[in-house]
């Protein structure tokens, strides 16, 4: 099965790279792609550039070595959205099983995105629970979805919606920037390499 984690990594932090490293393996994955968006069409613009967020993810991706960088939506350019990428994979991977990896918060915001009922005919969808959130009901399309094991994934393509257990990471990219435009501390919450990045660029500094 082969995973994808899309996102703006705006910077990358550990609350993106502990529970997609878990989620690999507990999932039995054969690969995790971390995919960094261009141009996300339903959230703010990020603050980093592209190039900046790449970079970043690829510093911190060298204590992660078990997850890869998918740089396809920076090169597509444009509004990147997961749908298109999702067709691109299922191209690449024929009947090959699909996860598509993302936070409680993304999952709860789903039926905003493109095209999003398509989602899961293309790919599984693995929510990783975010710490802080109240989880909310879910709706009927996805509970009829909803697996209680991971080997059910592996039966078929996409269609399957599964909840993984992880360890909570309470960080944000919020709180990084916030905590950076006022010089308070973001110790502890993403690899030393990436915050060096940052400081070496004044990235997030005002
Ligand atoms: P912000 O903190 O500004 O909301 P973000 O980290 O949520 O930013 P993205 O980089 O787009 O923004 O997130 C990529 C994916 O990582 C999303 O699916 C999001 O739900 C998930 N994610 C982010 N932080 C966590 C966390 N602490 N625990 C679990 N999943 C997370």
């Amino acid at each position: 099965m082969i995973g994808i984690f899309g996102g703006t990594f705006d910077p990358v932090h550990y609350g993106h790279l502990r529970p997609a490293r878990e989620a690999k393996a507990m999932l039995g994955l054969d690969h995790l792609f971390m995919v960094p968006a261009a141009d996300p069409p339903h959230r703010q613009p990020p603050v980093a550039s592209a190039t900046q967020r790449r970079d970043m993810l690829a510093l911190a991706l060298k204590e992660f070595s078990e997850l890869e960088l998918d740089e396809r939506e920076l090169k597509r350019g444009g509004a990147s959205y997961t749908v298109d990428t999702l067709r691109e994979y299922r191209e690449q991977y024929d009947d090959v099983s699909l996860a598509l990896l993302m936070g409680t918060d993304a999952f709860d915001d789903i039926e905003s995105w493109h095209q999003w009922q398509c989602l899961p005919e293309l790919a599984h969808l693995v929510v990783l629970r975010r710490p802080g959130l109240v989880p909310k009901q879910l709706p009927g399309w996805a509970q009829a979805r909803t697996c209680a094991t991971p080997r059910t994934l592996e039966q078929s393509p996409a269609g399957k919606i599964y909840f993984q257990p992880v360890a909570p990471q309470p960080v944000s990219a919020t709180v990084i920037r916030r905590n950076l435009a006022t010089g308070e501390s973001v110790d502890d919450m993403l690899p030393s390499p990436v915050l060096d990045y940052i400081n070496a660029n004044h990235i997030y500094i005002e």
